[in-house]
């Protein structure tokens, strides 16, 4: 069995076999590390790569003006670090990106979205304390 990541420097996709995956796989493209515990800065671009990953995509739509997003930052970080390669951590700028933000929908934010292969399987609206952002998560690892 195989597993299809993209990279999260130069969002190329990789196929790994999947006992192979760990935190210590390069990319065959560009040879950086496939995973650094650390969310991915997503644009138009980079999305449609990683939410169609064999891996979970994490996403949280957030906004700089907004503070229930910023207080949430570092439990979203954390959680990349700990949860990684089990899924795929990804920040998307409604600001930046109103254009993605409006395809899904997103009315509030923070708004948390979950990826698999190119399909929407989960969404939660609203920062969560940490412990329970990651027992939301686990259903979806
Ligand atoms: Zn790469």
């Amino acid at each position: 069995m195989t597993v299809m990541i993209a990279c999260p420097h130069c969002h190329r996709k990789n196929r790994i076999p999947e006992d192979r995956l760990s935190g210590e796989g390069r990319c065959g493209a560009c040879k950086k590390a496939l995973f650094t515990g650390k969310p991915i800065v997503l644009d138009t671009a980079s999305f449609g790569a990683h939410a169609g990953s064999d891996l979970p995509l994490v996403v949280d739509f957030w906004a700089p003006w907004c503070g229930p997003c910023r207080q949430f930052a570092p439990v979203f970080e954390s959680a990349a670090a700990s949860v990684e390669p089990a899924a795929r951590f990804g920040k998307l700028n409604t600001e930046d990106e109103p254009a993605l933000a409006g395809r899904y929908g997103i009315r509030s934010i923070p708004t948390l979205m979950v990826f698999r292969q190119g399909r929407e399987v989960g969404r939660l609206s609203g920062a969560l304390p940490s412990e329970q952002f990651r027992q939301w998560l686990k259903q979806y690892l």
